[in-house]
């Protein structure tokens, strides 16, 4: 019998009306769909907060990675919530620290500084991801 497949989730913060919360989605759309679409998933905040059983059940079986917005730390949060362990959270605000020159602005559509400081922050949850993903590996050949 083979091992039930295994994702790291993504869950990004529902910062809606917030450039930060824009900046948190766009990073989680680029990790799930560009870089990692293989060893990644997304859960939608929303879901968790509706208590969605299939959501609830993909953050309390898989490694997952929060990405918030700003200190409130809403998705960190709510995964803990629902029964789930955070084994990575970002947050946008110390990305942009690392990234003084990339200051986000807008909200439906990112300015290019906005753009590129989630094209940073993907590449940071993209490294935190092969790391959880190594984690599989070792299991399987355990
Ligand atoms: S973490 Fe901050 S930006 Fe994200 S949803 Fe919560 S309050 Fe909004």
């Amino acid at each position: 019998m083979s091992a039930p497949e295994r994702h790291v989730v993504i869950v990004p913060c529902s910062g809606i009306g917030k450039t930060y919360g824009t900046v948190s989605r766009e990073a989680a759309y680029e990790v799930t769909e560009d870089l990692r679409p293989g060893s990644t998933r997304l859960v939608a905040l929303s879901l968790l907060v509706l208590g969605d059983d299939e959501a609830r059940a993909a953050v309390a079986t898989n490694p997952t990675v929060t990405i918030d917005g700003c200190k409130l730390g809403c998705a960190e949060k709510m995964v803990r919530e629902s029964g789930g362990g955070v084994s990575r959270n970002f947050a946008v605000l110390d990305v942009y620290r690392r990234h003084r020159d990339l200051k986000p602005d807008g909200i439906a559509e990112l300015n290019e500084g906005g753009l590129q400081l989630a094209h940073a922050l993907a590449d940071e949850v993209a490294a935190a991801v092969d790391d959880l993903a190594a984690g599989f590996e070792a299991v399987h050949h355990a």
